[in-house]
């Protein structure tokens, strides 16, 4: 390391006495070695949709012994189709379903508004944000419902897609398939969709039939895990995460239909095999009677993308941070961040939740469109005063230990 030289009469920066050098220099130290330790290239992502599983019927499988795989990962209750009565409300359908699930955003973001193969997100999915940390990492979409993978369909003409493969609603050719991909192939994600309990909710209800095909797709799930378990005999350093999660629950009591914004359409969950933080396990509450209000104290089908590329150590940038959901691993990030506009227009309030035990004490970091706009400690509001001009769209970030989330504001429904 270069000396500084007593003869330095006036340099450039000032020289720190020589304990704060030593210091600085453990930092950087700390700094290179942190940066050496977090090696992620072993760390690997796997998630399992089960189209329209209802988290109360596939806690009775549980109980009756017949969804044993599943029952296997951690569970909490996670809800879906976004905020009613804000621009995040969308049909609680597997498009927008699914959509939101492969891209940390909620409808106003990925614009797919319902089912239908012609439209597009528009949001960066997860596929796109880990081939953009990492072009050699390998991708894999293997869906039982076609349509999910024309959503995709500039990703994966973009080459963010290693393997799409459509299955046309037979189960087992996605079961064949992801467990090809994961024992013979080399791949850090892989997305593998089951259609078979929504096909038997919309014939059937919540009828044996149902039930059965909570089974059934909970068996092909077991197949899916054992050929991961045979890849991880083959290699042994690799760290995989599990998720797997529905689209949407059902109308009930029928369970026959869903789409619109019932408390059990939009209660769903999410299973993980890694330790998961509050977000997933301790909800916030809420003096509300209101079960919706609630409900929005659990996780969402947001927080999917976000726990994926944490897992696999894609870097928060935050420019480009433009994701609603939170890591279910790891620290806890500002929760249920929300906004509203002032009549005038001139001003924009963000508020949020902090839940951990040293909340009062959290740094965050405010940022608007990527450009910093505040720091603050232990606060869950902030009041942005100096808008730029217009009536543009503005994408807030609030980080706090390290978690980004984000939240779009619409300043063209102002009022
Ligand atoms: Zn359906």
């Amino acid at each position: 390391m270069l000396r500084p030289s007593a003869s330095t009469k006036f340099p450039r920066h000032p020289i720190p006495p020589a304990g704060l050098r030593t210091l600085l220099a453990l930092t950087l130290l700390g700094a290179a070695l942190g940066a050496h330790a977090a090696d992620y290239s072993h760390r690997k992502a796997l998630l399992i949709g089960v189209d329209g599983m209802q988290y109360e019927r596939l806690l009775e499988a549980i109980d009756e012994g017949t969804a044993p795989n599943i029952a296997g990962l951690q569970l909490g209750k996670s809800y879906v189709g976004g905020v009613i009565g804000s621009q995040t409300q969308a049909p609680t359908n597997s498009g927008p379903g699914w959509a939101t699930l492969l891209t940390g955003a909620w409808v106003d973001r990925h614009g797919v508004q319902n089912n239908g193969s012609s439209w597009r997100s528009l949001a960066d999915s997860v596929f796109k944000q880990i081939k953009r940390s990492d072009p050699m990492r390998r991708t894999a979409s293997i869906v039982s419902w076609g349509t999910i993978n024309d959503n995709f369909a500039n990703d994966i003409s973009d080459g963010y897609v290693d393997l799409a493969l459509k299955c046309h609603d037979v189960d087992q050719c996605v079961a064949d398939a992801a467990s090809q991909e994961l024992e013979h192939a080399d791949p850090d994600f892989v997305f593998a969709h089951f259609d078979e309990p929504d096909l038997a909710g919309h014939s059937h209800g919540f009828t044996v039939p149902y039930q059965d095909a909570i089974q059934g797709v909970d068996a092909q799930v077991g197949q899916v895990l054992a050929a991961l378990k045979r890849r991880q005999q083959q290699h042994p350093s690799e760290d995989w995460l599990v998720i797997v999660a529905p689209d949407h629950g059902r109308v009930m009591p029928g369970g026959y239909g869903h789409g619109n914004q019932t408390v059990s359409e939009k209660t769903t969950f999410i299973a993980i095999n890694k330790p998961a933080n509050a977000q997933l396990t301790t909800p916030v509450v809420r003096s509300s009677t209101d079960p919706l209000d609630n409900l929005y104290g659990h996780a969402s089908q947001a927080d999917i993308t976000p726990t994926i590329l944490k897992h696999l150590g894609v870097p928060l940038d935050m420019t480009g941070h433009r994701m609603d959901g939170l890591p279910l691993i790891g620290q806890v990030g500002a929760r249920q961040l929300a906004y509203s506009i002032d009549p005038t227009g001139a001003a924009v309030t963000l508020n949020w939740r902090l839940t951990g035990a040293n909340a009062d004490s959290q740094l965050l970091r405010v940022f608007r469109n990527g450009e910093p706009v505040a720091v603050l400690i232990g606060a869950q509001r902030f009041t942005d005063s100096t808008l730029p001009a217009g009536t543009g769209d503005l994408n807030y970030t609030v980080v706090t230990q390290q978690v980004a989330t984000s939240l779009l504001v619409e300043r063209g429904q102002a009022d």
